[in-house]
């Protein structure tokens, strides 16, 4: 890890809690957005001091979720825990240069004078701010706190939320290091930070008190802090903090939902930020264009239209093989497996209808009538208008569509067409029965779509199936 570099260079740093957070993945995005723009990097660390919640499958949950997102790090991941003895090396060096000092104070003496201080209106300091041990208690268990500088403004020159100030007393002497040697949250973030070379530090504004004590750490260490953009956090489409009871929360449970990573991408980057009205963007043009100017300082709030909205979009542009690949896992997953012929039938299908979907599930739902098997069902309605001067009609459309050459949806639009005219009736009076004929009634898009969707053999099959059975 190097400190010495003028490239931009911005991390993403979850702590593990079982999954990756919409609102972490849209920090992660934000962060690897600047990088990108920049020409920069984009790192991840893992911040697993929290041993009981930072398990094997929560971490990897969080890895899971950035690649469906495909947010890579440049680099390999930092596991913060494993950086515990550099963390202590800094706090002896906060020692030695007086910006740190041991406390000897146990919890109970902690609490009763943090007590006694608020009761007197005061700010809580410490006695051993100002005080060197015995002999006999340099033995004692002691935390380590930072040595705040007293009575003056902490300033934090934020690139989202402007120039936000602290009186210095009101922050506390942090703990730095835990009696048992654990450092402690903001000691680590910084030391992780500037060992990373993080010149950027994009994050949830949750954190900007965060920023205040670290600024303080990062001056008294002598090193330059970085750029901080505090970010406001995701509300529900009510306004209030975003909870369970909006929806899902999870970024695995938006995949498993049928949005695409594209689409998550491209809503989560409008989410809080804005490009004039540009609503509808790829990757490349939200690297260019993503600025701290453009983060707006208040929540911002989750609408799922408009995340439908942009997912349909994404899905229109999406590669017919991935779609039809997607929609065989949604198949797979509702116990529907698909043998090789009607996979083929599938990817014919998803280029027919996939102007329509906003989430794949639908694809799997609107490609339905073509994997029906031979003879089809045909539902009640159906049957009811396969009957009387409809069923001539069928049967002259059977042949009329035999000879129909060049058997793509252009061709079959024009040639209903003139069958309707030779019949001398409007298309209005063919649609319904040959739906039926062909569908059975289960959900499809237009006529000729139909048509070139389960091709020229399997059409008349059903036609002659639907002729049959309303004998
Ligand atoms: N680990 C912190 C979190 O998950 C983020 C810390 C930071 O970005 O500085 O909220």
């Amino acid at each position: 890890m190097t400190s010495l570099s003028s490239t931009v260079v911005t991390r993403f740093a979850p702590s593990p809690t079982g999954y990756l957070h919409i609102g972490g993945a849209r920090t992660a995005l934000f962060n690897w957005l600047y990088a990108k723009g920049h020409g920069g990097k984009f790192l991840i660390r893992i911040e697993d001091t929290d041993r009981e919640r930072s398990t094997d499958e929560a971490v990897k949950a969080i890895f899971d979720g950035l690649d469906w997102l495909n947010l890579h790090a440049d680099e390999e991941p930092v596991y913060q825990f494993s950086r515990a003895d550099r963390h202590r090396e800094v706090v002896q060096q906060l020692l030695d240069t007086g910006h740190a000092y041991r406390d000897y104070l146990s919890a109970e003496e902690t609490g009763a004078l943090r007590d006694q201080a608020k009761a007197e209106g005061k700010d809580f300091v410490s006695p051993w701010r100002d005080r060197e041990p015995t002999d006999a208690e340099a033995g004692n268990p002691f935390t380590v706190r930072f040595r705040r500088p007293l009575g003056q403004s902490v300033i934090v020159d934020d690139a989202v939320q402007g120039t936000v100030r602290w009186e210095s007393s009101a922050l506390d002497d942090l703990v730095i290091l835990r009696s048992d040697g654990a450092p402690t949250y903001n000691l680590a973030v910084v030391v992780d930070d500037h060992d990373m070379g993080v010149t950027h530090v994009i994050r949830g504004d949750d954190h900007l008190n965060n920023a205040a004590r670290q600024g303080l750490i990062y001056d008294a260490l002598g090193w330059t802090r970085p750029t901080f953009a505090h970010i406001p956090l995701i509300h529900g489409p009510d306004g209030a903090k975003l909870s369970k009871r909006h929806g899902a929360q999870a970024v695995h449970e938006y995949a498993e939902m049928g949005y695409l990573p594209e689409a998550m991408r491209n809503y989560l980057a409008r989410l809080g930020w804005a490009h004039g009205d540009d609503e509808l963007f790829d990757d490349e043009q939200a690297k260019t264009w993503f600025d701290f100017g453009g983060i707006n300082k208040a929540p911002a709030r989750l609408d799922f239209d408009k995340l439908a909205h942009v997912n349909a979009h994404w899905i229109r542009q999406a590669d017919d093989q991935r779609l039809a690949d997607l929609t065989t896992g949604v198949l797979a997953s509702r116990g529907q497996t698909l043998d090789a012929a009607a996979r083929e039938k599938l990817l014919r299908v998803i280029p027919l209808i996939k102007d329509r979907a906003k989430m794949v599930p639908e694809l799997a739902d609107q490609a339905q009538f073509a994997l029906l098997v031979n003879p089809i069902a045909l539902n009640e309605k159906s049957r009811g208008l396969l009957q009387g001067e409809n069923l001539d009609r069928l049967s002259r459309l059977r042949e009329f569509l035999t000879e129909i050459q060049g058997w793509s949806v252009e061709n079959l639009e024009a040639s209903l067409k003139l069958f309707a005219e030779k019949e001398g009736v409007g298309f209005g009076k063919i649609g319904p029965f040959a739906r039926a004929a062909l569908t059975g009634g289960v959900p499809a898009p237009d006529i000729a779509k139909i048509l070139v969707a389960i091709g020229r053999d399997e059409s008349l099959q059903r036609l002659d199936d639907a002729l049959q059975q309303t004998k």
